[in-house]
């Protein structure tokens, strides 16, 4: 039987929610979360705008941000058209930063979305489809509620990254399917990964809460690819 979260009243306690920032014209990434989250004892908190149920959006979103233990942008092409998408994904971002939860970006792996994503913290490609709850590395971040990240061992695709332009500079960890196509979750360029292998470092991070600093390690030349360095 699944143990019940109790508050500190011994009273039931709300399921922990993420903050879904998204295009409600992505019914294929709604979908491909919703299955994710069935299950996990954790809520999406799909906010839907312009309609959204609380006015003036800018309070409710901050509210609903505050009450969420993480951000996840669900990026996806009807965002690049709509501006006022591109604004609130901005403002999100912002306040999800000023409140210290952590920003995971996804994007489908075989699609660019030129929408910029300040402060994030990982960045994922996923597949357009999931079959399996706990397909890695969605499965551990979706059952912490955005607070944990999962640890590398059976993948080489998973690892610390840095933005090589040194105007921007960001760090986060990254689950990268096509390396062709995959960008800075920060300032959408082109050929700005430098990856950084799980060390002990890396590894000593991976049973602790988010909003720890990354390895600091030196950029290397930034004119070679993305390459992912195996574990
Ligand atoms: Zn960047």
């Amino acid at each position: 039987m699944k143990r019940k979260r109790l508050n500190r009243d011994g009273e039931l306690a709300p399921p922990p929610t993420v903050f879904m920032a998204h295009s409600k014209e992505d019914s294929e990434g709604r979908e491909f979360f919703d299955r994710l989250f069935s299950g996990a004892g954790v809520r999406a908190y799909w906010y839907p705008y312009p309609e959204g149920p609380t006015i003036p959006h800018s309070k409710g979103i901050r509210r609903a941000i505050k009450e969420s233990s993480a951000v996840f942008v669900v990026l996806s092409k009807p965002m690049e058209v709509h501006p006022h998408i591109r604004s609130w994904v901005s403002f999100e971002s912002g306040i999800a930063v000023g409140l210290d939860r952590p920003i995971w970006v996804f994007e489908r792996f075989d699609e660019f979305v030129d929408i910029p994503v300040p402060g994030a913290f990982g960045y994922l490609q996923r597949p357009l489809t999931t079959t399996q709850l706990q397909t890695f590395p969605f499965g551990r971040i979706i059952s912490s509620a955005g607070t944990r990240y999962p640890p590398a061992e059976g993948s080489d695709v998973w690892f610390h990254a840095i933005c090589r332009h040194s105007d921007c500079g960001e760090r986060f960890v990254a689950y990268v399917l096509d390396a062709s196509i995959a960008r800075c979750p920060t300032c959408r360029r082109e050929g700005t990964i430098k990856i950084h292998t799980w060390d002990e470092r890396a590894m000593a991070l991976l049973d602790q809460p988010l909003l720890k600093p990354l390895p600091n390690q030196p950029v290397e030349d930034p004119s070679s690819p993305l390459i992912a360095v195996n574990p």
